[in-house]
């Protein structure tokens, strides 16, 4: 990736005349199945320009209760763009109920209410394990939001981990949306960057919010070199990490004082809690664990997450297992 950051063609990106972020859009709209696409320094900014194309002062937008735009984006859709956000209930496996979707649409005959107008997804669901929705139940979401008019928006910040765990193509799992963001950082090992996709018109729309957020970048052909690297040999590779967090969360099932979580892992994400037989709580294992170089992510008093990645090994996922193993002997 730094290789071809390096040797990264550029132009001034703000006028549209960057070459390898053009590459870079058009192979991502590709990829999603979309007309174009628009290149962001972040997922949450490729959200917000999503919102702010599809939404205007007023407007409501049905997303879940756990979904990172909702608890994780800083508020922006309602501080920027004025627009009211409506959670509803996350399942456990990331969906929506489509009849609590069906009862969250406003009358748009009563002035007194907000009109809703976009409905969002998460996939895969980060909160709720990591989870992949699948073509079906999109394509129900889809139907439901066609049926009443609204715009349909994905937020695929890890759809390729979602397109690997179900064996489809990611453009599959973005078809019934009107939108969708993904991010070339995190899984994707790209150090920045995410594209917004859907129709051209939108994306013109979503240029401009882009702008007006402050996200229109010069010579971005630097960043989004990495990007293509990403697309070409990161996606498929991601199986490995999937296959990475089975053999972790088989190593933890066998540590005594250590309890998985259902259905974990659903990709590469491993949630796991502490039992109760256990004196140490999270962040005191944690930082035990943070002493013998293993980083976990504690996600409550008892509970953590661990991420499966490129830069860990088989090599690696023995080692944190044994040294999980001896702080829990000791504690
Ligand atoms: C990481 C993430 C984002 C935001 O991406 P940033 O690039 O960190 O702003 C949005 N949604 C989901 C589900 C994510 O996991």
């Amino acid at each position: 990736m730094r290789e071809a950051m390096m040797h990264a063609e550029v132009g001034d990106d703000v006028f549209g005349d960057d070459p390898t972020v053009r590459r870079l859009e058009f192979l991502a709209a590709e990829w999603m199945g979309k007309e174009a696409a628009v290149f962001v320094p972040t997922g949450t900014m490729g959200n917000l320009a999503a919102f702010l194309a599809h939404c205007g002062r007023g407007h409501e937008v049905i997303l879940g209760d756990q979904s990172h735009s909702y608890l994780l984006e800083a508020g922006g859709m309602a501080a920027l763009g004025g627009i009211h956000p409506r959670p509803i209930p996350n399942q456990p496996d990331g969906t929506l109920r489509l009849e609590d979707i069906e009862a969250a649409i406003r009358n748009s005959a009563d002035e007194h209410q907000p009109i809703t107008r976009l409905v969002c997804l998460e996939n895969t669901h980060n909160r709720c394990g990591g989870a992949a929705l699948t073509v079906e139940y999109t394509h129900a979401v889809g139907v439901i939001a066609k049926r009443h008019g609204l715009r349909f928006h994905i937020d695929g910040a890890r759809i390729f981990n979602a397109a690997v765990a179900l064996g489809v193509p990611a453009r599959e799992l973005a078809a019934p949306a009107d939108s969708i963001t993904f991010c070339l950082s995190k899984g994707l090992c790209a150090p920045a960057g995410s594209l917004l996709c859907g129709d051209a018109a939108f994306i013109r729309l979503a240029r401009r919010a882009r702008k007006m957020l402050g996200g229109g970048m010069r010579q971005s052909g630097i960043l989004a070199a990495a990007g293509i690297v990403a697309l070409n040999t990161m996606v498929d590779r991601l199986k490995n990490d999937h296959a990475a967090a089975v053999a972790f969360a088989n190593g933890l099932r066998s540590l005594p004082g250590l309890i998985l979580e259902p259905d974990t892992p659903q990709t590469n994400m491993v949630y796991f809690n502490g039992a109760e037989s256990v004196h140490l709580d999270a962040p005191a294992i944690a930082a035990r664990l943070k002493e013998r170089g293993v980083l976990v992510d504690v996600k409550g008093a008892r509970r953590f997450r661990a991420v499966l990645h490129y830069w860990i090994t088989p090599t690696d996922i023995d080692a944190v297992l044994g040294v999980l193993a001896d702080i829990l002997v000791r504690a």
